[in-house]
């Protein structure tokens, strides 16, 4: 009799299971749409499989032999990405996604520091991946990119794979931080952590079969390769892959009538935009606009905004443009994802839902209030703000907290600590920055080979200790930012460069902007805006003051502004603010 795969993996793996073993269950449905045209899901698992083959043969070894070996491939954004990492998973081995688009020189250090034991390469990309990998030893297994249709229906349940094993604590995938302080670290998540960020935004956006995303991001990078794939694949959607950006295809796929209809977009700050400068470029006439926004309204029914704070004037003008208040959440590689606007306004049920001895509820509140208070508190908590994350996913638990080191000890004094049930705040400490630290299933490993680094990473109690500040008021969560750039001590204030930065974004003037506080020996740090500017226009720094004062406290002012063509941001809208102190 043939063996439901499915039901073999999740009852060995205390129902942790990759996202391939729920494949087959989606059989003919459409995952995939690329360039080369629709896949199905059996396709994926059929062509994923034979290459997991493939893999075993040429590391010489049998899928239950092969322990966290890492095997790093380098793909296209289209189905040959999917195919890769499900079949790195089912021969038991840790999937490394390199990017198409970075030096030969990076990709040759992510294949040294992973120790891969081979990489996979898309036709296209053999010849760029081949020296790096034949200097460190490292076999090529080439891959055609596949056509469509060309399922296998191969007897699965015969093929050696990693059946046996648990799934939970096994090393998923490494992905490589930004390296902003120092060379790029490999984060090591398992199976468990991946899955608990799938699952956890799959509850929290409520994902469902019919849903269709358009994907554009690079997938290096958890925002690309969790949000944007990995949960469409979970639950049997559909994800349309473009080969890469492109203001004119995503508004070509925003309008187009024809099925799949992109129902959900993901994306950073920076591509919400330029989708705006496109949009007052290209379609200026009354109908056309109101064409646009009946139509993504009708059609769409979520767009989120990640990876770098929303500038509030980017939300207002996708709103008016689209109808569409994008929701903001706040994650991390390490971490997955963390917090999160609510999909809708928050609905605070008749008895709120709180017990009457705790704040503990679906609410916010302080030990000890009455039930009252916190049904109160609940009423006035709009989690959906513009400017800030939001709350808890589910699984995931955080604390703002600030440390003190006394006599070679540390403690942290905790201001606000919640989960996706509420949040209890220190009477006193109400909306104090901390640092954001998180903890749940969804938190990393390791960083791959640097176990004083992992170790440094979390506090004695095992939160992991994100480097960003936060503040939690009104009910919901603030990023200002990382801890380490991002926050000015200017003449004995705190000053968040995030929060300057939305202010000066509100200047007509204005286009783009970040904010750094380069050493001063008088204040400490003095506040440095560099900008980019509308095209023509001229701003100086008493003009700036000028228009400030009314509007921000007089220490925020930048007392310096240094005017770019272009602030210089990487693919996921990060500005490399270390880069620019040093410029
Ligand atoms: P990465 O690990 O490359 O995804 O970068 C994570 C960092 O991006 C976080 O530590 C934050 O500093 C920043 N980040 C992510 N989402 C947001 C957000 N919604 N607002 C502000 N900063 C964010």
């Amino acid at each position: 009799p043939r063996r439901g795969i499915q039901t073999t993996w999740t009852a060995s793996s205390h129902h942790v299971s990759p996202v391939f073993s729920r494949a087959l269950t989606f059989g003919d449905k459409i995952a995939i749409v690329d360039q080369n045209g629709e896949h199905t899901y059996r396709e994926l698992f059929c062509q994923s499989l034979r290459l997991s083959q493939e893999i075993c043969r040429v590391l010489q070894c049998s899928s239950r032999d092969l322990k966290e070996e890492r095997i790093s491939f380098l793909c296209p954004n289209d189905a040959s990405y999917v195919v890769a990492q499900w079949a790195s998973w089912m021969s038991g081995g840790i999937a490394v996604p390199l990017y198409k688009k970075h030096p030969v020189q990076q990709l040759e250090y992510v294949l040294e520091d992973s120790q891969s034991a081979l990489v996979i390469a898309a036709d296209e990309y053999v010849g760029k991946i081949s020296p790096s990998a034949k200097k460190l030893g490292v076999p090529v297994l080439p891959l055609r990119s596949h056509s469509s249709g060309s399922a296998d229906h191969t007897a699965v349940e015969d093929v050696p794979l990693a059946s046996s094993a648990s799934w939970k604590d096994r090393g998923a995938m490494i992905i490589y931080t930004s390296g902003t302080t120092g060379r790029p670290k490999g984060v090591l998540s398992t199976h468990e952590n991946v899955q608990a960020v799938t699952t956890g935004l799959v509850e929290k956006w409520e994902w469902k079969q019919d849903d269709v995303i358009l994907h554009v991001l690079p997938l290096h990078h958890v925002h690309g390769v969790i949000n944007k794939l990995l949960c469409p694949l979970w639950v049997g959607a559909t994800c349309i892959m473009l080969p890469e950006f492109s203001a004119q295809m995503v508004w070509k796929k925003f309008l187009s009538s024809q099925a799949p209809r992109v129902s959900v977009f993901m994306a950073v700050p920076t591509i919400y935009a330029k989708l705006i400068e496109y949009y007052d470029e290209h379609f200026s006439q009354p109908q056309v606009q109101d064409f646009v926004r009946a139509f993504c309204q009708e059609n769409i029914r979520l767009m989120v905004s990640g990876s770098a704070a929303l500038p509030v004037p980017v939300l207002k003008k996708w709103k008016a443009i689209t109808g569409h208040t994008l929701l903001e959440r706040y994650g991390m590689t390490e971490i997955g994802m963390a917090l999160s606007n609510p999909l809708r306004g928050v609905r605070v049920p008749a008895d709120c839902g709180v017990n009457s001895d705790a704040g503990r509820g679906t609410g916010i509140g302080k030990i000890g209030q009455s039930h009252e208070r916190v049904c109160r508190a609940v009423l006035h908590a709009n989690p959906a703000r513009p400017g800030s994350v939001g709350t808890p996913l589910p699984g995931v638990e955080v604390r703002i907290a600030t440390e003190t080191v006394k006599g070679g000890g540390r403690s942290y004094t905790i201001h606000a600590q919640g989960d996706e049930h509420g949040t209890q705040v220190t009477p006193g400490l109400e909306g104090q920055e901390g640092e954001l630290l998180v903890r749940g299933s969804s938190v990393f490993r390791e960083y791959w080979n640097r176990p004083k680094e992992t170790r440094e990473a979390f506090t004695p109690d095992g939160w992991f200790r994100t480097g960003d500040t936060a503040a939690y008021h009104d009910g919901v969560y603030w990023i200002k930012g990382r801890t380490s750039v991002d926050i000015i001590k200017n003449g004995g204030f705190k000053i968040s460069a995030l929060e300057v930065e939305r202010q000066l974004l509100a200047h007509p003037h204005i286009t783009d902007v970040a904010v750094i506080g380069p050493p001063d020996v008088v204040w400490g740090q003095r506040v440095s805006a560099v900008v980019q500017l509308r095209r023509g226009e001229m701003l100086s720094v008493k003009e700036l003051k000028e228009w400030a004062r009314d509007t921000m406290a007089p220490y925020a002012i930048p007392t310096e502004l240094i005017v770019v063509e272009e602030i210089p941001r990487n693919q996921m809208g990060k500005v490399n603010k270390k880069e620019l102190l040093r410029r």
